[in-house]
Parts: structure tokens; sequence; C-alpha cells
């Protein structure tokens, strides 16, 4: 969890809020990083969040931020007074020392087993920038149908989950529509909204991206649609507001969204209109596709056929002396589908290769609306 910033003595307006929700975090949180500023110097702010720090009883860990071409003892020397253990010196900017702070922070915690839950139904978040039409969205699939909305305990108030039956399936909607209502007057809120819009996309299993057709497709789009990416997540895309253009501009949307959001070309994109209720169907349909595919069970000896087809039509080629020899190839994980491969100098194998073995599986097995991910270990 990210939080927005502290000022722990704030009493009102956006600095409170931000407050609140670091204290929130604090609360539920397993292990606490405390960033601090090497080129700032140990500040009185620094010194009231360590005192409320050490009386929490989860560990914390102290980490001098920005510390790139310094001298990690000497940056550090006068945190020590914060008395919250041994100081980590990192640079964010630069990724120096954050692996190792990262391995100190998880050492308690026992590493993730392979065998996962397979979800029964979609858990659904749905997300996009400002004003493309979220909430009208969310409204639309809750009016319609029955609904039992309740707020989960243990989550932070904010994200309310809701329970949704349309056309006799089950879904689950993590709601982060009504968040940014809260004010706009400030950039931190919009800071705030980010870290809901990736909190939804963890806690997530499918998301619906929304855009909005009359606006141009922006970066904001895009870097939402790079965090979606990066989760792994199944999606479907949404194109609201399809009632407010016409056709010339229809196919100029058509034109924006295969070249700003080419790679999202796994998912289906959807033309809706949230405030008509048009569209609304086939957008639960991709994202009961987008769910099947990404909890999809590929067996081993299917996986090893298609991969051996797959060598016979385009061989990985060498790289040096190395020529890669894949033998075969087994499931890894769901939520995304990862497909282990193994065999001589796999390793070697390039990207190029890989992408292309990628869209062989996708393409056999049908999995749309999901990334899916190919990795390599060389038998040795
Ligand atoms: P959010 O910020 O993403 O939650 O967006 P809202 O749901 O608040 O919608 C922003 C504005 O777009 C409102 O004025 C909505 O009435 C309008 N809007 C939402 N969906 C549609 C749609 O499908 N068509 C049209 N024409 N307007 C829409």
């Amino acid at each position: 969890m990210d939080t927005g910033g502290f000022e722990p003595v704030a009493k009102e307006g956006i600095m409170s809020e931000m407050a609140r929700q670091a204290r929130e975090a604090i609360a539920e949180a397993d292990v606490i990083v405390f960033l601090v500023d090497a080129r700032a110097g140990l500040a009185p702010q620094d010194k009231r969040i360590a005192q409320m720090l050490r009386k929490v009883s989860a560990p914390v860990f102290l980490a001098v931020n920005k510390t790139e071409g310094m001298n990690a003892a000497v940056v550090t020397a006068e945190f020590h007074e914060l008395a919250l253990g041994e100081p980590h010196a990192i640079s964010s900017e630069h990724g120096e020392g954050v692996r190792q702070l990262i391995e100190d922070a998880l050492a308690p915690f026992p590493e993730e087993s392979d065998e996962e839950e397979i979800p029964d139904h979609p858990r659904v978040a749905i997300v996009g920038r400002p004003n493309v039409g979220k909430s009208t969205l969310v409204n639309r699939l809750l009016g319609e149908e029955r609904v039992i909305a309740f707020d989960q305990p243990g989550t932070t108030r904010d994200a309310i989950e809701v329970e949704l039956d349309f056309g006799g399936k089950q879904y689950t909607l993590i709601d982060t529509a009504g968040i940014r209502k809260r004010g706009k007057v400030f950039e931190a809120v919009e800071k705030f909204s980010v870290v809901k819009t990736l909190q939804a996309i963890e806690r997530a299993n499918v998301v619906i991206l929304v855009v909005d057709c009359v606006q141009d497709i922006s970066e904001q789009d895009a870097h939402i649609a790079g965090y979606i990416l990066e989760a792994g997540r199944a999606l479907a895309v949404a194109v609201n507001k399809w009632d407010a253009v016409d056709e010339e501009k229809r196919k100029d949307v058509k034109r924006d969204l295969e070249r700003k959001l080419q790679f999202l070309d796994f998912a289906e994109f959807c033309q809706i209109s949230a405030l008509k209720g048009t569209g609304i169907k086939p957008l639960l349909k991709a994202v009961d596709i987008a769910f099947a595919a990404a909890m999809a069970k590929l067996s081993t000896p299917k996986l090893t056929r298609v991969m051996q087809d797959a060598i016979q039509a385009h061989q990985p080629p060498m790289n040096g002396k190395f020529r890669p020899k894949p033998r075969y190839a087994h499931q890894g994980g769901s939520n995304p589908p990862i497909v282990i491969v193994h065999g001589t100098a796999v390793d070697k194998i390039k990207a190029g290769w890989r992408r292309y073995l990628e869209n062989v599986f996708v393409k056999t097995f049908e999995l749309k609306g999901t990334p899916l991910r190919v990795e390599f270990r060389a038998s040795a």
C-alpha cells in the first residue's frame, strides 16, 4: 500500500485526509517502510512520525532515500536518532539498495505457495480516469439487477465491494468510482485515486478499463492500462459514451484506440453507453470470457504437444554458440496463465521467439482477454 503522504499534525483538509489514510494503512500493514529524505536531512516531522511508529507492533524499516552518489554510513548517521533500527540507504530513482530493503522487510514472511485457490466467479474492478463514466456504469449495473451491498470488514472503508447477480451469474464489483468525488481541488487527491485504482486492480481478477470516446485517448488512459498489464490482470475495455459520437467520429475512435492502446490487443473492446444502457451484456460476456481464460487449466501433454508443433514450424534461433532445445512445457500458475518451458539452453531463447510461442498458446487454447506469460527454465 502506498500512502499519499503524511503530516501527522494536520487537523483538517486534504493533509488530514492523507494522514487518516496513512494511519489506516499503518494499522492494516504487516510491515512498514518509513521513507525519509537524505537530501533534506532529518526533519522535525520525521521525529514525530517515528515517535508514532515506535508504538506500532508491525516491524518498521527505516529507508533513507535519494542517497545515490553519497556515502551510506555518513548520510544515514543522523537518522539513528529515530531509534527505528539500522537505516537502509537507498536510491529509489536509481534502484540502489531497494532489493536488499525489500528482502529484509519480507524475510519473516513465508513464500507464497504454488497452490492457489481458483476463485469461482469474477471479481471485477471498474477503473479509468475521471469522468469517463465509471459511476454511471456501476449504477447501470447495480440499478438493473438485485444487489446486496456491503462494506468488507478489514478493508479500507473507501473501497466498497458489491455482489452483483447479472443474467443468473455472480460477480463481485470492486468500486473505486465514488472516491474521486470527495474533491478535486488538490493534485494530491488525484494521486490518491491512482493508489485506489492500483489497489482495486490488485484485488480484482478481471478489470474493466473504461475509456471515453468523446475525449481523445490520453496518456492517463495508457498509464492505467500499463498498471493493468503489469499486474497481469484479465481485461475487458469498455469504450463508453458510444451514444454521443457520430459515424465519422466512431471511425476515428477505433483508429485512435488501435494506435494508442495497441498493447491491449489481447482484450475485447466493447462499445457501450453506460448512460443509455447499451452494450452492457456483451461487456459482461467479455468479462466472463476473460475470467475463464485467466483461470484456464492447461494440461502438460497438450502444452508440450502444441509447443513441439510450434518448434516444427519455427525453430528457436541459435544464440551465439547455443542452440536452445525446449523439451516440455507445463502450467506454472493462473491469473495470468504462466507456462514454464524446460529444456537445454532455453534461457538463451530470444524475446522474439518467446512472443511467437506465447501467441501460439493464446491461439490454440483460445485465451481471449488475459495476458499469458512463458518462462524458460534451462536444465543442466
Ligand atoms: P466517472 O468519473 O468515471 O465516475 O464518470 P461519471 O460516471 O461521473 O460520468 C461523467 C459524465 O459523463 C457524467 O456527466 C455522465 O452523465 C456522463 N456519461 C457517463 N456515461 C455516459 C454515456 O454512456 N454517454 C454519455 N453521453 N454520457 C455519459
